[in-house]
């Protein structure tokens, strides 16, 4: 789905919701959907962990399917991710490094466990398949101009990869990537995330 494109709440949907919630008054049709799938919620936005893929020692790959209220995003966007952790809610920014040409539905985030770092460590080494994180809808303007660049230059460091893979994964999934140049900076050949 394109960003901005007509959300549940304006389909069938959330048409037929509309009475349902008068049912389910205090609550609503979405809180109970919520205890047979967290994807059905339509109050909050929550997203399942489908996969993980190791990419160096300390950074790995979640493959998150958004719930209903995903509104797809623009290469180079990062959302807020919540993570339980030892009885505490977290929030952590992470950008989006699947190209929102990807059709199956699912985003992906790339997480470098940093040193002492207390989340990024939990995201990369405990979470598991299946587990449900409570998501934000995507945020922010770095992201590719509409006119596609004639030469482009990508200067990244560490994880800071992650927006420009989106985007270089986006220019060729449109069959649009022009000669461009890349330069990454990583302590060794194998800390390089993608590489
Ligand atoms: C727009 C945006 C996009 C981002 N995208 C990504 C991404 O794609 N991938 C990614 O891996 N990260 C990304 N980040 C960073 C991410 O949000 C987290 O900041 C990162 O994962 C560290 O979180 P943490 O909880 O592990 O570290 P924290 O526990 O918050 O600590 C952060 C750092 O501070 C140090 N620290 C903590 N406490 C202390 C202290 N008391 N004294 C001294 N130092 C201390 C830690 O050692 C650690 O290095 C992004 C951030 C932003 C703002």
């Amino acid at each position: 789905m394109e960003p901005n494109q007509q959300s549940p709440q304006g389909s069938l949907f959330g048409r037929l919701s509309y009475f349902t919630d008068m049912l389910a008054w205090p609550l609503r049709t979405s809180h109970y959907l919520e205890l047979v799938n967290p994807l059905w919620t339509t109050h909050a936005l929550q997203a399942r962990v489908e996969k993980v893929w190791d990419e160096t020692r300390d950074a790995r790959t979640l493959t998150l399917r958004p719930g209903l209220n995903w509104r797809g995003h623009r290469a180079g966007q990062h959302i807020r991710v919540g993570i339980p952790v030892g009885g505490m809610h977290y929030t952590r920014t992470y950008t989006i490094s699947s190209p929102p040409e990807r059709d199956d539905g699912c985003i992906t985030i790339t997480v470098k466990a940093h040193p002492g770092g207390r989340i990024s460590s939990h995201l990369v080494r405990q979470i598991k398949v299946g587990s449900y994180l409570p998501i934000g809808l995507p945020q922010g303007d770095f992201t590719l101009p509409d006119a596609t660049p004639v030469r482009p230059l990508f200067i990244s460091a560490g994880s800071g990869i992650t927006p420009v893979m989106s985007m270089l994964r986006s220019l060729i999934a449109r069959d649009r990537l022009p000669h461009s140049v890349h330069i990454h900076y990583a302590p060794h050949d194998y800390d390089v995330i993608f590489g």
